[in-house]
C-alpha cells in the first residue's frame, strides 16, 4: 500500500505529519513514487485554517484528488482514499465530507490515536470491499505527535506543549487548536535521546506559544514528571540531559514560536549561558503601535517589545531576532504602520513573515469596524516587505567576514560541488566541500553575498 502526504501551514502541521507517516511505515506502507499521487492508495491532506487563502489552496486540493479518484473509478483501477486532516477537519469536522463526499476521512487534531483505525478501514478495503469505519471518538484527548527523523536530515521538530491561551483578536488557533497542554518532561527527554542517537544534530522545540510551556507535578511519578517545571526549567533539564549522555551529536537546540509576554528573563539567561541553545529568536512583534497591539489583544506594548529587545541583546551578544507583522488590521492608520516600520528599523530583523489582515469567520477581529480596503492592504505590506529586504541586505553585508559554525545539511542544489549549510542564526550558507561533510558541523568565513544566501570557505575550526 503507498501513501502521499501534502502538508500545509505551520511547523506544527509538519512534526504531525511527520508523526503520521512514521505510522504508515511502521505499518509498511510505503511512500508514492509518482509527484502527483498517481500511484497512490491514500492521499493525506494536512490542513492549515489560519487564513481563509490556506483553506481555499487546501479545497482545491481536495477538488482535485477527488476527481482523481472518480476517474479511477470510471477505468476500473485501484481505489484513492481521500483523508482529510488538520485545523480544517477540526473546525468543520463533518461539514467537509458534506461539501466534498469523496472525502472519505476526516481526522480532526484530536483524533490522530485514531489514525490507525483509519488505515485497518482502507487495508481492509484494499481487495474492493467496501470503504467503512464506525465513527471516531467524538471528543478524545489530544495526543502529543512524535517527532520524526528522515534518514538523512540532521534537524528534527519536537512538540513540547500545544494549543494557546492567548487568545489574539485576528487568530483562529485557540479556537481550534483548544488550550495549552504542556507535554510531559520525561517524552521529551526520552525522544531527545532517541534522535541524538539517530544522528540528529538539531532540534527545534515546538509550540503555538512555547514560552508557556508548564508542567504540574504528577502525583506518585518519579523523575522530572514528579516535579513542576516551567519553560526556563524544561531547557535547563534538556542541556543537562545531553550533556550527562556526552554522545556530543545534539549541539543546538532551537524553540518556535515565542509570544513575547513569555519570554522571561529566566530564558534569556539560559540562552546567554547555555551555548546549546542557538542565538536567534523569532520573537513575533505583529505591530510597532499600541492601538493596534491593544485592538489585536496582544498583551504587550511597543514599548514592553522594545524593553524585551534590549534586555536579550544585551545579554546575548550576536543575537538575531525575526519575527511576524500583520499589516491592515482593522482601524491601522498610516500613523500605526509608520510605528510598525520604525520598530522594524529599531530591531533589525534578519527576516520576517509578513501578511496583511484578513478576516477570519470565528475571531472578534472579523467584526471589528474599521476595515481596509484590499489595495491599501497590499501596498502597506509592500511597503514592509521592501523595508525588509533592505534589513536583511544590510545585515548581511554586515556578517561578511565573519567566523562562523555551520551544520551541513546536504548538497547545494545549484552546484554539485557545494553544499549547503546553516548558521545559529538560521543564515543559508554555501561552500565547497565533499559530500562526507553533510551531518557535521563546520567552521567557515562568510566571504561573500549571492542573494539571500552566503558563498563561504572552510577555515581552520
Ligand atoms: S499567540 Fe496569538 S497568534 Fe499565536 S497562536 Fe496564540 S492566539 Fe494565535
Amino acid at each position: 500500500m503507498t501513501y502521499f502526504i501534502e502538508t500545509y501551514g505551520c511547523q506544527m502541521n509538519k512534526a504531525e505529519s511527520s508523526a503520521l507517516e512514521l505510522i504508515f511505515r511502521e505499518r509498511g506502507w510505503l511512500p508514492a513514487v509518482s509527484s502527483d499521487a498517481a500511484d497512490a492508495d491514500l492521499v493525506l491532506i494536512n490542513t492549515c485554517s489560519v487564513r481563509a487563502t490556506a483553506e481555499n489552496r487546501a479545497w482545491g486540493r481536495i477538488d482535485l484528488y477527488a476527481a482523481a479518484k472518480r476517474d479511477r473509478a470510471a477505468e476500473g483501477v485501484r481505489r484513492l482514499a481521500i483523508v482529510v486532516t488538520g485545523c480544517m477537519a477540526e473546525r468543520m469536522k463533518r461539514e467537509i465530507k458534506v461539501r466534498q463526499p469523496a472525502v472519505d476521512f476526516v481526522v480532526g487534531t484530536f483524533q490522530k490515536q485514531a489514525f490507525g483505525l483509519v488505515l485497518d478501514a482502507v487495508e481492509q478495503s484494499a481487495g474492493g470491499g467496501r470503504l467503512a469505519l464506525d465513527d471516531i471518538d467524538e471528543s478524545p484527548a489530544f495526543v502529543f505527535a512524535r517527532s520524526y527523523y528522515e534518514p538523512g536530515s540532521f534537524r528534527s521538530f519536537v512538540p513540547i506543549m500545544h494549543g494557546c491561551d492567548n487568545f489574539c483578536s485576528y487568530c483562529i488557533v485557540p479556537h481550534i487548536r483548544g488550550r495549552e497542554v504542556s507535554r510531559r518532561p520525561s517524552a521529551i527527554l526520552s525522544e531527545l535521546a532517541s534522535l541524538e542517537e539517530t544522528g540528529v544534530r538539531e532540534i527545534t522545540l515546538l509550540g503555538q506559544n512555547v514560552n508557556s510551556y508548564r508542567w504540574k507535578a504528577e502525583a506518585g511519578a518519579q523523575g522530572p514528571d514528579g516535579a513542576d517545571l516551567g519553560f526556563p526549567g524544561l531547557l535547563r533539564l534538556i542541556a543537562s540531559s545531553i550533556r550527562e549522555r556526552g554522545i556530543g551529536g545534539l549541539r543546538w537546540v532551537r524553540f518556535l514560536t515565542s509570544h513575547p509576554k513569555d519570554l522571561s528573563d529566566e530564558v534569556i539567561r539560559v540562552l546567554a549561558e547555555d551555548p546549546l541553545y542557538c542565538k536567534h529568536v523569532h520573537l513575533c512583534v505583529q505591530s510597532g503601535s499600541d492601538a493596534v497591539l491593544k485592538a489585536m489583544n496582544r498583551r504587550y506594548t511597543r514599548g514592553d517589545y522594545l524593553s524585551l529587545v534590549g534586555r536579550m541583546r544585551s545579554a546575548i551578544p550576536g543575537l538575531s531576532l525575526s519575527t511576524d507583522i500583520l499589516v491592515g488590521f482593522p482601524g491601522e492608520t498610516e500613523e500605526d504602520l509608520g510605528l510598525t516600520l520604525d520598530l522594524m528599523r529599531s530591531v533589525g530583523y534578519s527576516y520576517s513573515y509578513m501578511y496583511h489582515y484578513n478576516p477570519r469567520e470565528g475571531t472578534p477581529a472579523a467584526s471589528m469596524p474599521g476595515r481596509i480596503a484590499e489595495q491599501v492592504k497590499r501596498e502597506r505590506l509592500t511597503r514592509v516587505i521592501e523595508l525588509q529586504k533592505g534589513l536583511t541586505a544590510d545585515l548581511m553585508r554586515s556578517r561578511l567576514g565573519s567566523i562562523e559554525e555551520v551544520l551541513v545539511e546536504g548538497p547545494s542544489r545549484r552546484k554539485k560541488t557545494e553544499l549547503l549549510a546553516r548558521t545559529q542564526r538560521d543564515e543559508m550558507v554555501v561552500f565547497p566541500a565533499a559530500a562526507s561533510r553533510v551531518g557535521s558541523f563546520v567552521t567557515v568565513r562568510l566571504a561573500s553575498l549571492s542573494g539571500n544566501t552566503f558563498k563561504a570557505e572552510e577555515v581552520a575550526g
